[in-house]
C-alpha cells in the first residue's frame, strides 16, 4: 500500500510473536489456517488440533481428532499484521503422520528420491489475475464471463487492455497494478524467503501477472506455491482488487497456466551432476534419461491432468490458440507442445531442464509435484521413448496430419481426466498411497458433477431464444 510502512523486520524468532497462522492444504489444495497462541507453542502447551472431518477430503465424522505440527524452518513474519507469524504446519493422528496430508506426500517423494541418490529441482511459474470488482452479472456474455476487470480507480485503464491477448511485458502506466506486484516480489523476498527471480505483465489483457521463483525441492517449491498464492491473495485484497488463480477466467484471452521446469540431479562426490544434461546432443543438449522422463510425462499425461490440472475450469484453459497446451508432444522452443525443452544456446548444463506446461495453478503443489516425478521416474524405469519432438505450432496442423503421426491429446474435461487417473494410475503407488488416491479422485468427482449442474451465462445467452 503507498505511503504505508510494513511493520516489523523479517528473518524472527518465535519470541516476537503473539499469534502464529498455522497453514496447510486440504486435499484438493485449499490453504487452511488456524492461528494458535505463539506463548503456548513456546510453553509447549498442546493447542494444534482440530477436526478433520469439517476438512475436505480428510477424515470422517466418527473418527475426525487430528494436530498440527508446525514446521518452524518456515516460520515467517506476516509484515502487514501486527506480531503476528505464518508457519506452514504437517498433519499427525493418533500421534503418526497423517497419510491424506499433502505435505507428507511431497516429503516423502522427496524422501524416496534421495534413497536413490536423487534430488528433483523445480521451478514452478505462477500465473494469475489481478481485478478491480468482480461483477456476478452477464455483462459481457460474449466473453463468457461473471464478472469485470475495468478499475474504478483507474478511469480508462479499459482502453489499453481490451485488446485480448496484447499485454506481455507490457510497462507502466499501462500496466495498472505495477506497483502492487513490486511490492508483493519484495515482502515474498523480504519476510516469506521466497526468492522471487522474475516477474512480469502477462500476455492477458488487464492485470495478469507472472511470479517465478527460484528452483526448489519438492516440498520447498509446494511451500513457495501456497506462499506466493496466500501473500498474493492477501497484498491485492489490501489494495482492494481481488486476485484470480483460476485457470481461465475469461473467454477469448489466455488463461493461467503453472507451467513446471524439472531437472533431475545426481549426487556425485560432494556435489550433483545433471541428468537431464548431455553436450553431445545436437537438438538440445537433453540427455537419454531426459527423454525416458519426457516418455513417462507423455504416456501418462492424460492421467496426470486429473492431478495438475484438477478442475473444471481446467478445461477451459486447455483449447488451442492461448499457449496452454492440447498435445502430447515434446519440442525445443515450442509453446504449442505439452512439453518444450527450453533452449536459449548451447552450453547450458546448470539450466539444462523441461517445462511440462498442462499444470495450472488450481493444483494443489505437493500433489502435482509428486505426481509429474512419478510419471517422468515411470518413463525412466520403463525406458519409454517419447518419439520425434515436434517443431511446428500444433495447433495448426491439420486433423490428418496429427492422426498419421499418432498425436495424443489431453483429456476435454475433468470428468475425461479422472476417468484416465482411474484406469492409469499404477505408475503412483510408490508415492501416492491408493486409499488417498480413491479419496483424491471421489472428491473430484463430486465437484465435476456439482459444477455440471449449473448452467454458465454463456448458455443462457445462446440458448434463451432457442
Ligand atoms: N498463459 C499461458 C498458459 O496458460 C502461458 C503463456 C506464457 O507463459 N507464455 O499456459
Ligand atoms: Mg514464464
Ligand atoms: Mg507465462
Ligand atoms: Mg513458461
Amino acid at each position: 500500500i503507498p505511503g504505508e510502512r510494513m511493520s516489523g523486520t523479517p528473518g524472527s524468532d518465535l519470541d516476537k510473536f503473539k499469534w502464529l497462522e498455522l497453514h496447510y492444504t486440504d486435499l484438493a489444495g485449499y490453504l487452511r489456517s488456524v492461528t494458535i497462541a505463539a506463548e503456548d507453542l513456546r510453553d509447549n502447551v498442546d493447542v494444534t488440533g482440530f477436526d478433520g472431518s469439517s476438512v475436505e477430503g480428510f477424515t470422517d465424522i466418527s473418527d475426525s481428532d487430528l494436530t498440527l505440527r508446525p514446521d518452524l524452518s518456515t516460520l515467517a513474519e506476516i509484515p502487514w499484521l501486527e506480531a503476528t507469524g505464518r508457519v506452514i504446519s504437517t498433519i499427525y493422528k493418533n500421534g503418526a503422520r497423517y497419510e491424506r496430508d499433502p505435505r507428507y506426500i511431497a516429503e516423502r517423494t522427496e524422501k524416496l528420491l534421495g534413497e536413490q541418490g536423487l534430488e528433483a529441482r523445480i521451478g514452478p511459474e505462477i500465473e494469475f489475475h489481478i481485478v478491480d470488482k468482480l461483477y456476478l452479472s452477464v455483462d459481457q456474455p460474449q466473453r463468457g464471463l461473471c464478472y469485470r476487470i475495468v478499475s474504478s480507480e483507474h478511469p480508462g485503464s479499459g482502453s489499453y487492455f481490451e485488446k485480448t491477448k496484447k499485454a506481455y511485458h507490457t510497462p507502466a502506466p499501462f500496466d495498472k497494478v505495477y506497483g502492487l506486484r513490486l511490492e508483493l516480489a519484495e515482502v515474498l523476498r523480504k519476510y516469506f524467503r521466497v526468492h522471487v527471480e522474475v516477474h512480469h505483465h502477462e500476455v492477458a489483457s488487464g492485470g495478469q501477472i507472472e511470479i517465478d521463483f527460484r528452483y526448489g525441492g519438492v516440498v520447498s517449491a509446494s511451500d513457495g506455491v501456497i506462499t506466493v498464492k496466500y501473500v498474493a491473495r492477501n497484498i491485492t485484497a489490501r489494495h482492494g482488487y481481488t486476485a484470480i488463480f483460476m485457470p481461465k477466467p475469461f473467454a477469448g484471452d489466455n488463461g493461467n497456466g503453472m507451467h513446471v521446469h524439472i531437472s533431475i540431479w545426481e549426487r556425485r562426490g560432494n556435489g550433483f551432476r545433471n541428468l537431464f544434461y548431455d553436450p553431445s546432443d545436437g537438438y538440445a543438449e537433453l540427455s537419454q534419461y531426459a527423454r525416458y522422463f519426457i516418455g513417462g510425462l507423455l504416456e501418462h499425461g492424460r492421467a496426470l491432468a486429473a492431478i495438475v490440472a484438477p478442475t473444471v475450469n481446467s478445461y477451459r484453459r486447455l483449447i488451442p490458440g492461448y499457449e496452454a497446451p492440447v498435445y502430447l508432444v515434446w519440442g525445443r522452443s515450442n509453446r504449442s507442445a505439452a512439453i518444450r525443452v527450453p533452449f536459449y544456446g548451447r552450453g547450458a548444463e546448470k539450466s539444462k531442464r523441461i517445462e511440462f506446461r498442462p499444470p495450472d495453478p488450481s493444483a494443489n503443489p505437493y500433489l502435482a509435484f509428486t505426481a509429474i516425478i512419478a510419471a517422468g521416474l515411470d518413463g525412466v524405469r520403463k525406458k519409454i521413448e517419447p518419439g520425434d519432438p515436434i517443431d511446428r505450432n500444433v495447433y495448426t496442423m491439420s486433423e490428418a496430419e496429427k492422426k498419421r503421426l499418432g498425436i495424443k491429446e489431453l483429456p476435454r474435461s475433468l470428468e475425461e481426466a479422472l476417468d484416465e487417473l482411474e484406469s492409469d494410475n499404477e505408475f503412483l503407488r510408490p508415492y501416492i498411497p491408493s486409499s488417498v488416491l480413491e479419496a483424491y479422485i471421489e472428491l473430484k468427482r463430486r465437484e465435476a458433477r456439482e459444477l455440471k449442474g449449473y448452467p454458465s451465462p454463456m448458455e443462457i445467452y445462446t440458448y434463451l431464444s432457442l
